[in-house]
């Protein structure tokens, strides 16, 4: 059983309420589909500019997590034909704050949850 959290962008937070990415999570699909079991272990919200994002990494190890997953929506926008990496998501610096993440907790990181773009393979920062 693989624990883990995902981090979200406040620019989201009042119009999704995370369904999809819940529901990959359950059921183990795209951005969760390599884990044979799962549970999730917390949600954070990012908060512009994303300062505090390194805090929040160290709660989530703290909690027990094991992976940090960042929402597809970070990063990818959702288009006529589907949802579309090369456009840009809420953030334009979630590379360099997954990467702060990652270096603050030490845990993977993974870009992706829920819907990912065709031809997407998360991006992971171990
Ligand atoms: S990735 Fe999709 S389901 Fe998850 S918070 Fe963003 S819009 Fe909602
Ligand atoms: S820094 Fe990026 S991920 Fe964090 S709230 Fe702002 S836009 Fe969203």
């Amino acid at each position: 059983m693989t624990k883990i959290a995902i981090i979200r962008c406040e620019k989201n937070e009042t119009r999704c309420p995370l369904t999809n990415c819940l529901k990959c999570v359950a059921e183990r699909k795209e951005g969760f589909a390599g884990y044979d079991d799962c549970m999730l272990t917390g949600v954070f919200t990012c908060q512009c500019p994303g300062d505090n994002i390194a805090d929040l990494a160290k709660i989530l190890k703290s909690k027990g997590a094991e992976v940090i997953h960042f929402c597809t929506c970070t990063f990818a926008k959702k288009t006529n034909d589907g949802w579309d990496a090369t456009h840009n998501g809420f953030c334009e610096n979630i590379d360099v704050l997954i990467g702060q993440v990652n270096a603050a907790s030490g845990l993977p990181c993974v870009k992706g949850t829920a819907h990912l773009p065709n031809g997407y393979e998360p991006k992971i920062w171990k």
